[in-house]
């Protein structure tokens, strides 16, 4: 098999195969090409590569020559029309709100793999790229909250007085939030938590945060794991919980997210308002409409001497440690589509190539990405 390993576009730092991934995929007989330049952010420079056994090339040769084409992000418009039929896409490329791009492979006959789609079994946890970026994103929340905040995180009793230690509410348990409640409760804060999935409790508590109930949510033992949209009552009962534990917190984080929908509105205006002075919100569902009311994605809102902040790009500020990971998730991944002779063979009747298979031979694979583009 040739797998071609693209540069990301934009300001994206990571690369989705290091140097050393990259040497072992070779020594599964793969051949791999690699863009010049594509580890650069990820302080990987052509020469690893090379020295790792890739051939570094153009990125058109890549277009030409490579059977799997690799990245982390979906493909820019003009990459998704240089695809060819049988050509295999792999990235994570978020196929529940993408459904235009999931058409377009379909129709072009392109088989698609979505690194974001591996289901979340015990099996599968060692390619779970959406763990290992949320790991990284829930820790840099935390430090980058506790760089902004006007107060300490820890308690402090020195020769000037004693500093009370700050409060950090945390938005959504999953796991993304509880990197946020270990990190903030390292770094010396007291942390609330509050998820809709009462299943969380007992991890928030082993943690040391302490679990804000709000009774009658609903949860949906067939959602994966995943949260589901809540009733209207349980929405308002949950907003005034959220809004009491707000106002005297000095940071939230959030995280609350619903698989292929808008992230659901946990902290209003109104509540800001009310909120300290200096109050930090780190809004990390901003890429899917964010908690906060006020967040903008990759913008810093100041709000009443209040600042919000919609950043859901912390992998990419984190690119040695976010790309090493990222790698050998896919790496792991690789190795269900890559038989003994180093060539690719698709086994639908694996689980985890079957559920990450968006579209092959003309049509949808994945059965929600199915469901959603049949009822739309
Ligand atoms: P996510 O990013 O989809 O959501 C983050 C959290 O927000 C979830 O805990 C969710 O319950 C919560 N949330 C959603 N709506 C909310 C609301 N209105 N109010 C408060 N909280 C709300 O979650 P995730 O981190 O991707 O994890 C989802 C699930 O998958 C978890 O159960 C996790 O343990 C599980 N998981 C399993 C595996 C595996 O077995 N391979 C790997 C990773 C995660």
């Amino acid at each position: 098999m040739i797998l071609g390993l693209l540069k990301e576009y934009g300001t994206e730092n990571r690369v989705a195969l290091l140097p050393d991934i990259v040497q072992n995929l070779t020594g599964l007989k793969a051949e791999v090409l690699v863009e010049q330049s594509a580890g650069k952010g990820a302080f990987a420079p052509d020469k690893d590569y090379e020295a790792a056994g890739a051939l570094v090339v153009a990125r058109d040769e890549i277009f030409q020559r490579a059977e799997v084409l690799l990245q982390i992000h979906k493909p820019a418009a003009e990459d998704t029309e240089r695809l060819k039929s049988p050509q295999v896409w792999i990235s994570a490329f978020n196929p529940l709100w993408e459904t235009d791009l999931v058409k377009k492979f379909r129709n072009n006959g392109i088989t698609s793999f979505s690194l974001d789609s591996i289901p979340r079994t015990t099996r599968a946890q060692a390619m779970d790229i959406l763990s290992s970026m949320a790991t990284v994103a829930g820790y840099k929340a935390v430090l980058e909250a506790a760089l902004r905040l006007p107060t300490f995180f820890p308690m402090f009793m020195t020769a000037a007085g004693t500093i009370r230690p700050a409060n950090v509410l945390v938005l959504g348990a999953g796991v993304a939030g509880l990197q946020a409640v270990a990190t903030a409760r390292k770094l010396g804060a007291q942390v609330y938590v509050f998820d809709v999935r009462s299943a969380v409790k007992e991890e928030v508590q082993s943690l040391g945060g302490k679990f804000v109930e709000v009774e009658g949510a609903t949860e949906d033992k067939t959602a994966g794991g995943y949260a589901v949209e809540q009733t209207e009552e349980y929405k308002h009962k949950q907003q005034e919980a959220i809004n009491n534990q707000a106002v005297k917190s000095d940071v939230i984080i959030c995280t609350a997210q619903i698989p292929g929908q808008r992230a659901p509105v946990l902290v209003t205006t109104d509540t800001v308002k009310k909120m300290k002075k200096g109050a930090v919100i780190i809004d990390l569902a901003a890429s899917t409409g964010g908690n906060c009311e006020l967040t903008k994605n990759g913008e810093v809102v100041n709000f009443e001497n209040k600042t919000v902040i919609g950043q859901s790009d912390y992998p990419s500020l984190t690119p040695l440690d976010a790309s090493r990971m990222f790698g050998k998730n896919v790496f792991n991944f690789l190795k269900l589509i890559i038989d003994e002779n180093g060539d690719l063979n698709l086994n639908f009747e694996d689980e985890i190539v079957r559920g990450t298979c968006i579209t092959h031979n003309g049509e949808l694979y994945n059965e929600r990405v199915k469901t959603i583009i049949e009822n739309k």
